[in-house]
């Protein structure tokens, strides 16, 4: 298989910086969104020492390997990374960041993710979200009190109970499966699905006839067409048939 890939990241219409921060990395097939929370920029401190630890340590490790482990330990060294950078400057303190990473590796996806920050595969015309949010609204989503077209009306929806940073330790969900040929990932940060519904993401994701970096930029314009409250970040994978994987 073949992989196509765009990116997109947006301050929004609100918001005067932006604290998110991706990767998109096509020769290790790495790619991950992170969304940075604290003032004083520490937000934005916090997504790029997230997205830079795993860029590191991530670039050199081959198909070799267990791709999850791997995973798990890079996203621990982020944690630990921003736990002592907070704890070394009293600026920096309650910083934390989201984290969804997405490798492809030997016919297999694998998914890390800590925060609210989604992963969503595309296949055969259906659309799963393949993390959960670690927000206090999904889990009311989770036990039937919300549908999951109002968690973005609930006024605690920027409560997250899990995040990269904060503590010395964290627990990381992993998400690993088979690919298959024209599944499309994207991986996207809070400013994205609180303004599109699944079914929004769903119709602009469908377009085969666009790029990855086409419907990247459609998806982060629909964001801001709908008031821009947030960053918003976007970064969309399709596997595409043909020799290389
Ligand atoms: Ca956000």
């Amino acid at each position: 298989m073949h992989i196509r890939y765009g990116s997109q990241s947006d301050q929004g219409r609100i918001r005067t910086s932006n604290e998110d921060s991706f990767v998109v990395n096509g020769r290790n097939k790495l790619f991950l969104v992170a969304d940075g929370m604290g003032g004083h920029a520490a937000g934005e401190v916090a997504s790029h020492i997230a997205s830079s630890t795993l860029q590191e340590l991530l670039s050199t490790a081959g198909s070799q390997g267990d791709s999850a482990v791997a995973l798990r330990f890079a996203a621990q060294a982020a944690n630990a990374r921003i736990y002592e950078a907070q704890r070394q400057n009293p600026e920096y303190q309650g910083m934390g960041s989201t984290l969804t990473a997405l490798m492809v590796r030997g016919g297999k996806y694998y998914i890390a993710h800590v925060g609210d920050s989604r992963a969503y595969l595309l296949r055969d015309g259906t659309l799963d979200q393949l993390t959960s949010d670690h927000s206090v609204v999904w889990h009311l989503f989770e036990n039937g009190v919300l549908r999951k077209e109002d968690l973005s009306k609930h006024p605690q929806k920027n409560l997250i109970i899990r995040s990269i940073g904060p503590h010395p330790q964290v627990d990381i969900d992993i998400e690993t499966g088979e690919t298959h040929e024209r599944d499309v990932f994207l991986l996207c940060s809070d400013g994205l699905t609180d303004v599109l519904t699944d079914q929004a993401i769903h119709r602009i994701l469908s377009d085969s006839s666009k790029a990855p970096q086409e419907l990247a930029e459609a998806l982060v314009s629909a964001a801001n067409d709908g008031g821009g409250p947030d960053n918003v970040t976007v970064v969309v994978v399709r596997l595409e048939p043909g020799t290389s994987e």
